[in-house]
């Protein structure tokens, strides 16, 4: 790979300077001959009116902004590092925001001629690339973009670019797409940072046994993203046909995708789990409400989902001796509750593992998880107390 050290002012740079703020970008400059973001850069991120910001007073104090690297292709140029400062600039210079200057808010047009000049003469020292798709891609994931390095997703959509990832970036890194919102009660994550994205091919990929990388690598060259956008819609529409009350706040960044592999062959009844996920949403013994709904999809079999504290085995033991040797001595059933009742288990002794510990006042009711607290029972009658 050759590198060339160039000069631009920021008045040759921005000339010409287009920005979309429908997709929110930053597209040309250098009257045409420089496109700024090309497929496998980032979205514009720094519109927070804090970087920004920043980068307008740096050039006012005089600052420099930094190395910024071009690639060459043919006889274009590609932005490979410097999109998010230049695309800063060109908006402050074409009105697009305004800075505090002296406790004044100011747009460039109302600045006096002199600040004017002062941003415009900044000199950039810039690196001219040149070399193979491979050599720049490999160099690109070793640069770090200034203040914030790029994410694994982002350096994914570099090292994969091409048509499937152009496609995949417009439906799932496009804040304004009418989906966002639904997508994003369910999904945790910046659509700009491409995190919602990474979570539709997390879905997809892992439903083939793929790792992103491995499914990108196969689809890189795909004309269209039917695959992708089919396996996500069916997850998210299941979940929200499974849990028909409005996502709550916990529903957000549950791993959707591997719940559906599991479980969108069950079939359930929508008013009856959502009665369950509203009792113990209410229930004071779930510490987890988190694990509310991968319980239910599971049949109400993995209480450890809701994170309510078990008895210690060393204190199910005890209390099954003590229980034990008292039943055998008065010739009755160590289970409490069959010695009590007056079928053929009345003076059955149960083994240790045909017995679950239970509490006496229960968990819920402020019953304390210990030794003072426990009784075992047989699995039948612990059962028919239910998960109290
Ligand atoms: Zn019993």
């Amino acid at each position: 790979m050759k590198t060339e050290l160039k000069h631009y002012t920021v008045e040759e740079i921005l000339k010409g300077f287009v920005y979309n703020e429908l997709e929110g970008k930053g597209l040309f400059g250098l009257d045409g001959k420089l496109v700024i973001q090309p497929e496998y850069q980032r979205n514009y991120i720094y519109n927070d009116g804090k970087r920004d910001v920043a980068v307008i007073d740096s050039l006012l104090k005089g600052y420099p902004l930094g190395l910024i690297y071009f690639n060459v292709e043919g006889s274009t140029l590609e932005v490979l590092d410097g999109q998010q400062r230049i695309t800063s600039v060109g908006r402050f210079v074409t009105g697009k925001f305004a800075i505090k200057v002296d406790g004044r808010e100011q747009t460039f047009s109302s600045l006096t001629k002199d600040q004017q000049r002062t941003i415009l003469d900044t000199p950039l020292d810039i690196y001219e690339c040149d070399g193979t798709e491979d050599e720049i891609k490999a160099w690109f994931q070793t640069i770090n973009i200034a203040g914030v390095p790029l994410n694994k997703q982002e350096l994914l959509n570099a090292i994969y670019s091409g048509p499937f990832i152009t496609r995949a970036k417009a439906e799932y890194s496009n804040s304004n797409n009418a989906n966002m919102q639904k997508w994003q009660s369910y999904v945790n994550g910046d659509p700009k940072r491409q995190q919602i994205l990474e979570e539709a091919l997390d879905w997809v990929a892992s439903s083939q046994g793929l790792s992103i990388d491995a499914y990108l690598a196969q689809h890189r060259l795909d004309q269209d993203i039917a695959q992708l956008k089919t396996y996500f819609t069916s997850v998210i529409d299941w979940v929200g046909s499974v849990f028909i009350r409005p996502p709550d706040r916990e529903m957000r960044g549950l791993e959707w995708g591997r719940l559906y592999e599991a479980h969108h062959g069950t079939s359930y009844s929508a008013t009856k789990i959502e009665a369950r996920v509203n009792e113990l949403r209410a229930d004071p013994a779930v510490h987890s409400s988190k694990g509310i709904y991968e319980y239910l999809l599971g049949g109400e079999n993995q209480p450890q989902l809701l994170d309510i504290r078990l008895f210690d085995p060393k204190d199910k033991r005890i209390a099954y001796e003590q229980q034990t040797t008292k039943a055998k001595v008065a010739g009755e059933s160590n289970c409490p509750l069959c010695a009590l009742g007056g079928d053929t288990n009345k003076a059955r002794i149960y083994k240790q593992d045909e017995m679950d510990a239970d509490h006496v006042t229960a968990w819920s009711k402020g019953g304390s998880t210990s030794l003072s607290n426990l009784t075992m029972l047989c699995v039948p009658h612990n059962r028919s107390k239910g998960n109290r």
